[in-house]
């Protein structure tokens, strides 16, 4: 597919994605309209009319909508939804934004990075290095512009990309040079008919297009991962990165040692002490494992990747420091928003800590960080509507467990029950919907109620 000669493109979703996707169908020539179910940015909208892109918001005119020999639909979009329904039906071939803009890509290369927790972290590094580098690069998914909006406004040699399962469901022929699987957790599972075989399966899409020449980086260590590769024919170039089992990485991969970080690719070696990385925590050396592979895929001299990752400023919201007062550290993970996150965000931690937690639940088994609670967690501070998953997991096992609302009261709930020497953790597991926009606003109130101590 080069050129939409005037057939018709409907993008379903007029958000970051959808609109770049509109943009880059507008600019090869496909007749477009993005239909919106709620109501649209203003930004966005305004987009539209100066590219003058038909749309419309707060329905879908199904007739339109069915006339389409082409839907992108954006990520966001269940397939349950009414209008997918009847898309399914008429057979009309659909695509992820991803794929669409896989399509007129030209020759430049992607890494592309997913996972169920590092992705952005990962992303945003990965691009670091390259950048830093001195690539011509640019960083597009989840953070920065959409892949579409990026290939019409600014096309670049290399695209560093974040990309979620939702995204991957709609892929045809997208096939990254470099792919990176990070871990699989249980998560989204409502879109994936509560079976985690089926979200596997949708991580693993990633490499499905991949052959011999490309690159699938993925972690060692993940049983999940680990498990779907002895069963299934993966036809890629696999490179592993551990932190248990170095034996198994031959000359390409990534592994610890002594506190060291080691990755082998082309016969070189580079070696890091993870002290002098600028990200802490465990879940950070694995992030850094995989960019680090990705960017000497990219040809990236060791030296300078050394350099970079001692300069890179990881992502706001993530296990981001925010001060001390009076001896007490807080810090910000308000996008831990599932168990596992959290389980490395209480494994970072030195001190004791007073762990904030909650808002809505996603079927959590805390049963995860149950020793780490015991170990490390001298009082947890419920921030949420319903906080009985919460209650009925720890009452009995921490000695504190009280409730707030708010994040100021979250704030100064922790405070009270903490004393110097301890952190104040904002790690609540659960998505922020109940109480907040989104886990930045949670964040960004948490942080102000701190600072305004
Ligand atoms: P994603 O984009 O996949 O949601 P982020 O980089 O935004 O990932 O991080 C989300 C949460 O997961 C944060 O709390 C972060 O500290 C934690 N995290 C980051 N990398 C990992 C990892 N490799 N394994 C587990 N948790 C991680």
């Amino acid at each position: 597919m080069t050129k939409g000669a005037d057939k018709k493109l409907v993008i379903l979703g007029a958000g970051e994605s959808g609109i770049g996707a509109a943009m880059l169908g507008k600019r090869y020539g496909w007749d477009v309209f993005v239909s919106d179910g709620g109501t649209i940015k203003k930004q966005f909208r305004d987009a539209m009319l100066h590219a003058g892109i038909q749309f419309e918001e707060g329905g879908h005119t199904i007739p339109h909508i069915l006339m389409a020999d082409c839907l992108v639909k954006s990520p966001g979009i269940s397939e349950k939804t009414e209008v997918m329904k009847q898309v399914r039906a008429a057979d009309i071939e659909v695509c992820s934004e991803i794929e669409f803009g896989y399509r007129y890509k030209g020759d430049s290369k992607i890494i592309a990075i997913t996972g169920s927790n590092g992705k952005s972290t990962t992303t945003k590094l990965a691009f670091h290095l390259l950048k830093d580098a001195g690539m011509d690069v640019a960083m597009v998914g989840n953070i920065g512009y959409s892949f579409a909006k990026q290939i019409v406004e600014q096309p670049c040699e290399w695209y560093v990309m974040e990309v979620s399962s939702f995204q991957l469901d709609d892929i045809r022929y997208f096939k990254p040079d470099v792919a990176v699987l990070l871990n699989i957790t249980p998560d989204h599972l409502d879109r994936y008919d509560y079976k985690f075989e089926n979200y596997i399966a949708s991580k693993f899409r990633i490499t499905e297009n991949q052959g011999p020449e490309e690159y699938f980086i993925l972690n060692y260590d993940d049983p999940v991962i680990r498990e779907y590769v002895a069963t299934h024919t993966i036809n890629s170039r696999k490179i592993y990165f551990t932190m248990s089992e170095q034996n198994s990485i031959g000359n390409e991969g990534g592994f610890m040692e002594n506190d060291n970080i080691h990755i082998r690719f082309g016969g070189e070696e580079l070696n890091m002490s993870i002290h002098d990385l600028s990200i802490k925590g465990k879940h950070n050396q694995y992030n850094s494992m995989a960019a680090g592979i990705s960017a000497r895929i990219a040809n990236i001299r060791k030296e300078k990747i050394r350099e970079s990752f001692a300069t890179f400023e990881g992502l706001e919201h993530r296990l981001e420091f925010v001060a001390t007062i009076r001896g007490v550290d807080f810090v910000n993970d308000s996008k831990a928003t599932n168990v596992n996150s959290v389980w490395f965000a209480l494994e970072s931690m030195k001190t004791p800590v007073v762990l904030i937690l909650g808002g809505q639940d996603k079927g959590n088994d805390y049963n995860e960080i149950m020793e780490l609670v015991k170990e490390k967690v001298k009082a947890i501070v419920c921030l949420g509507i319903d906080n009985k998953p919460i209650h009925d997991a720890f009452d009995g096992v921490v000695t504190a467990v009280v409730d707030t609302k708010s994040a100021y009261d979250a704030v100064h709930a922790a405070y009270a029950l903490s004393e110097k020497g301890d952190t104040v953790l904002l790690a609540p597991a659960c998505a922020s919907f109940d109480l907040f926009k989104n886990y930045e606003d949670r964040g960004t109130q948490f942080k102000d109620a701190v600072r305004a101590l």
